[in-house]
């Protein structure tokens, strides 16, 4: 964290969320993690995964953030079984991180979408 990367940013929706401003549907919640559904899914199974820690994106990442983005990682294949997903390798899931305007990123607090569930899907 640097003093351009304030810990929550009382601007972002997603910080919002995690305080509760907001309401969301839980996934799950540690300390660091937080996940909840997509208010518009695009699949049957589609949740975000968002650290605590407001990051603006992919792009600010560095080394600081290896072992939060290992967990991030590590979680996603369960928590996508606990929604829903079916097994790998008939079932599995879609990992999507966009990543500023051109990368399709619309909320400027880093954050996994985990889409999954039997198709067609209404996008992706
Ligand atoms: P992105 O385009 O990758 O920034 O995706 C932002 C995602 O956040 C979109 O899929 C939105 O549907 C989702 N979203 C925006 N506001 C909320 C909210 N209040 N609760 C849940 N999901 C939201
Ligand atoms: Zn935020």
């Amino acid at each position: 964290m640097t003093a351009s990367t304030p810990a929550h940013d009382p601007n972002c929706i997603f910080c919002k969320i995690i305080a509760k401003q907001i309401p969301s549907r839980t996934v799950y919640e540690d300390d660091e993690l937080y996940a909840f559904h997509d208010i518009h899914p695009w699949a049957p199974v589609h949740f975000l995964l968002i650290p605590k820690l407001h990051i603006p994106s992919m792009a600010q990442l560095d080394a600081s953030h290896t072992a939060l983005l290992g967990r991030m990682m590590a979680l996603v294949p369960k928590l996508a079984l606990q929604e829903g997903c079916n097994p790998y390798p008939d079932g599995g899931f879609r990992l999507v991180c966009n990543t500023g305007a051109e990368g399709g990123q619309e909320v400027q607090h880093l954050h996994f979408h985990v889409m999954g569930g039997p198709r067609p899907w209404l996008r992706g």
